[in-house]
């Protein structure tokens, strides 16, 4: 797919248009970000950044880090933004190849450089990494071409206002978070910017900042339904993903007038891959156009299409992602677990993200994870780690209660055989819980 460069595109077809807002209620606009872009961009050419080169980038979620972003496109560059948590060992390996490495604004002087006008869709546009939830986070090259496919499929699935303001609290270093800044310019419509997430700010910016559109995931939008978010008067859609979305959290959400949509995606595919309708959070819903999506003979999910990375590992044409589903005769897809996550237990197949669900069905539970431990009878036992929700007392009397009532809904072989209290679970950056660290 063939566009215009998107930051120029926008600026020329609506210079005045809030692109950001930051801080506390900063405005900057189109024509503004494109200025701050091509100085950006001069900067970057006196120091020899050319086509092809990699920019590793770590600036906080502000004004110069998206300049940066569109300066880096503008010279043909691979923008590869850097984790704010990661160990100075780790920057280094990410930043090992990159032509420049940005840690300060590059707003110092006064010289532009004009932004190519047009973006050649096979060029690597950028390097993410992927969670690290299985293992160690792997990089990922996404061309220009692939984020376009990504704005389009996602405009067609959600919609598209003019007047859209999409609420990003996601970090911009993973594409969850990255895809709002990319979709936003290719759309040429506004991102509110929050450096961190922050459950009050959400809140408060969801109920009187006029936001349209937000990306959470389960805990975020816990988080922020816990802060009290009801009704907000402009939010038509809440898009969330990169986990399972327990249906008492959906119910909860729809009590509160909140039209959530449910995203199956991953790093790999640019973000999402399939998206329910808003209000209809049940299944992850139908691929997006240019996707496809089938299933294994043993239930993996296959993705394949325009916005897979050309470099991800493929067999037979299809992406392996490693997850677990189904379809159902509409095409939309429900995610069940992740293969590696699966808990053999007496012959039996568990799904950790099953028995979670059940377990967050119960009063007292305020989050649950759910794995394996070597057992000499089963091979592996089911055991949890809960987290008690306020007024609740952790202790054997609410194990022993919490197990009846996984009892009561899954059968036996699912009913953990031990479950620990905890004051948090262990999450990445991007929310997701490390189930490998629970072991
Ligand atoms: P790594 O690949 O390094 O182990 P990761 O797969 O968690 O980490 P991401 O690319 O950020 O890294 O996340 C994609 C994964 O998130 C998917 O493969 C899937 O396991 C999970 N995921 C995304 N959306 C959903 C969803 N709606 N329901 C359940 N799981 C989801
Ligand atoms: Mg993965």
């Amino acid at each position: 797919m063939d566009l215009d460069a998107w930051l120029p595109r926008a600026a020329a077809l609506r210079p005045d248009h809030p692109a950001l807002v930051t801080g506390d209620r900063d405005v900057t606009t189109y024509a503004e970000l494109h200025a701050a872009a091509r100085r950006a961009a001069a900067a970057l050419a006196a120091s020899g950044v050319g086509p092809g080169d990699r920019v590793a980038v770590s600036l906080p979620p502000d004004v110069p880090f998206v300049a940066t972003l569109h300066a880096v496109l503008g010279l043909g560059a691979t923008f590869v933004p850097l984790d704010a948590r990661l160990s100075d060992a780790e920057r280094a390996q990410r930043a090992a190849g990159a032509a420049a490495t940005v840690a300060e604004p590059l707003d110092a002087g006064r010289a532009e450089r004009p932004l190519a006008a047009r973006l050649d869709p096979d060029a690597v546009a950028t390097l993410l990494h992927t969670s690290g939830t299985t293992a160690a986070p792997k990089p990922v090259a996404l061309t220009v071409s692939n984020w376009q496919w990504n704005a389009l499929g996602s405009a067609l699935a959600l919609g598209l206002d003019r007047d859209e303001r999409w609420l990003c609290t996601l970090p911009l270093s993973h594409v969850g978070g990255l895809s709002i800044l990319i979709r936003s310019a290719i759309y040429g419509t506004t991102v509110v910017l929050h450096e961190r997430f922050d459950a009050d700010r959400a809140a408060r910016a969801l109920a009187a900042d006029g936001i349209t559109l937000v990306s959470l995931v389960a805990t975020t939008l816990r988080r922020t339904l816990d802060a009290g978010l009801d009704r907000p008067p402009r939010l038509r859609c809440a898009l969330i993903g990169g986990g399972p979305l327990p249906p008492t959290l959906a119910a909860r959400a729809a009590d509160a007038g909140i039209p959530a949509a449910q995203t199956y995606g991953m790093t790999e595919a640019c973000s999402q891959v399939t998206t329910s309708l808003p209000g209809e959070p049940e299944t992850a819903g139908r691929a997006l156009v240019g996707q496809r999506v089938a299933l294994a003979d043993d239930g993996e999910i296959l993705v394949a299409g325009e916005t897979v990375a050309p470099g991800a590992p493929a067999a037979d044409g299809w992406l392996h992602t490693g997850d677990l589903g189904r379809l159902d005769a509409r095409g939309r897809l429900t995610v069940t677990g992740r293969k590696a996550d699966t808990i053999v237990s007496g012959g039996e197949n568990v799904a950790p993200q099953e028995v979670e669900a059940a377990l967050l069905e119960h009063r007292a539970v305020a989050d649950a994870g759910v794995h394996a431990r070597p057992d000499p009878e089963w091979g592996e036992a089911v055991v949890a780690t809960v987290v008690v929700r306020d007024g609740h007392a952790a202790g054997e009397p609410l194990a022993a209660e919490l197990r009846e009532h996984v009892a009561a809904r899954l059968a036996r072989f699912k009913v953990p055989k031990r479950i620990d209290f905890a004051a948090e679970l262990p999450r990445t950056a991007s929310g997701k819980l490390l189930r490998r660290q629970l072991r």
